[in-house]
């Protein structure tokens, strides 16, 4: 049984998109939700990867996908994924949101900007 102390359940995200790529103006492949404070962040494989960085720099352990129909969760300590509780809704960004995205934003080379 994995130890999820942090995890606040009662935290909104913090929106529909990465927080650093919306106010920089950049893009995402997938979105991941900080299970502890909502923050909104993108994957390893997009260029920002912002959701690593907010663990750095919070401590923030417990991530969840933020994209539809995707549950799982993902220790950044022990580098697994790991089970944990159901987060204040949403619990993904919108179905017609583009993946990657946002819609407008993305290169027409984008997937060979992405980090492999
Ligand atoms: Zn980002
Ligand atoms: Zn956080």
């Amino acid at each position: 049984m994995t130890d999820t102390t942090g995890i606040n359940t009662a935290a909104s995200p913090s929106g529909t998109g990465c927080a650093e790529c919306d106010e920089a103006d950049g893009w995402w492949l997938h979105l991941r939700r900080c299970a502890e404070c909502g923050h909104i962040g993108c994957c390893d494989s997009s260029p920002g990867q912002h959701a690593t960085a907010h663990f750095r720099e919070t401590g923030h352990r417990f991530m969840q996908s933020f994209e539809p129909g995707e549950d799982w969760y993902w220790d950044y300590e022990t580098q697994a994924v790991v089970d944990g509780p159901e987060l204040a809704p949403p619990s993904s960004r919108p179905e017609g949101q583009t993946a990657p995205g946002p819609q407008g934003r993305v290169p027409a080379d984008w997937k060979d900007l992405l980090h492999r």
